[in-house]
């Protein structure tokens, strides 16, 4: 069942997303080579409770830390911990923040230093893939819209979406129905009505779509050893179309107005 909220809950949605958007913006000041993995989630843990929020991923089925953090051809779910950025990597960050029981989901993937033609495009194109996903979620459209947004600009750019992991509604809880995949039919799957609110977050290796997971059973690689990024935000399918309550640039999920780093 999809719960629709109303537009105070955005509303509320929408200051748990500003937080969280300024944990990011921490965090990417602080993506350096020599720093370390554990040092992003402390960084992290410490300004969201500052808020007067919750790190909404610490705890969750026995996760340990309060951000996820993948470096490289590590897709999601990396435990933070020793792992030292280098010149060159790619290092994908995920928070989540609870505020006033409301949840807010996102994520970004950031370049240590100068990285590779193929991370730039990899980064690009990700990053595209998500403004575009961000443009179908309107009320009257179907969720196959959004996924196949997606699953569309990825293939273009001759890189592969994972299929096996999706995005998800969000409200009171991290994890609500509907399930949004990154791949699928345009027209095909639930209507999307004002106040459905969905993280949408393309995952997408420069390989193929593969993955495998790690032996803590909790860190997911591209199978094929590929690089891989992750872009995610939270999106409300309102009246006056989608909003982002997660937006990194000024006028994020508005025609136009999206720029690339
Ligand atoms: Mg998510």
């Amino acid at each position: 069942m999809i719960i629709k909220k109303s537009p105070e809950e955005i509303d509320k949605m929408a200051a748990a997303g500003a937080i969280l958007v300024r944990t990011l913006r921490l965090l990417e000041s602080k993506v350096r080579e020599g720093v370390t993995t554990a040092e992003l989630d402390e960084a992290a843990e410490k300004f969201i409770r500052s808020q007067g929020a919750t790190p909404a991923f610490k705890g969750y089925r026995g996760f340990p830390g309060s951000i996820c953090t993948s470096p490289n051809s590590m897709v999601v779910h990396g435990i933070p911990g020793p792992y030292r950025l280098g010149r060159g990597d790619l290092i994908s960050i995920d928070v989540g923040v609870v505020l006033d029981g409301w949840v807010a989901d996102a994520a970004r993937t950031f370049p240590v230093g100068p990285v590779s033609p193929v991370a730039h495009r990899l980064l690009d194109t990700t990053q595209a893939s998500l403004f575009a996903a961000v443009e179908a979620c309107r009320p009257g459209n179907r969720l196959g819209d959004v996924s196949h947004a997606v699953q569309e600009r990825v293939e273009a750019d001759g890189l592969s979406v994972v299929r096996s992991l999706v995005g998800h509604g969000i409200g009171r809880s991290m994890h609500e129905d509907p399930q949004v995949p990154n791949f699928g039919e345009p027209g095909r799957g639930p209507l999307l009505e004002e106040g459905m609110v969905l993280a949408v977050e393309p995952m997408v290796n420069a390989g193929r779509h593969m993955v495998r997971m790690g032996d803590d059973g909790w860190a997911i690689f591209s199978q094929d050893g590929s690089l891989a990024a992750h872009f995610e935000f939270t999106i409300a399918v309102t009246a006056d179309g989608p909003r982002v309550l997660t937006p990194w640039h000024e006028g994020d999920g508005r025609e136009g107005a999206a720029g690339t780093r």
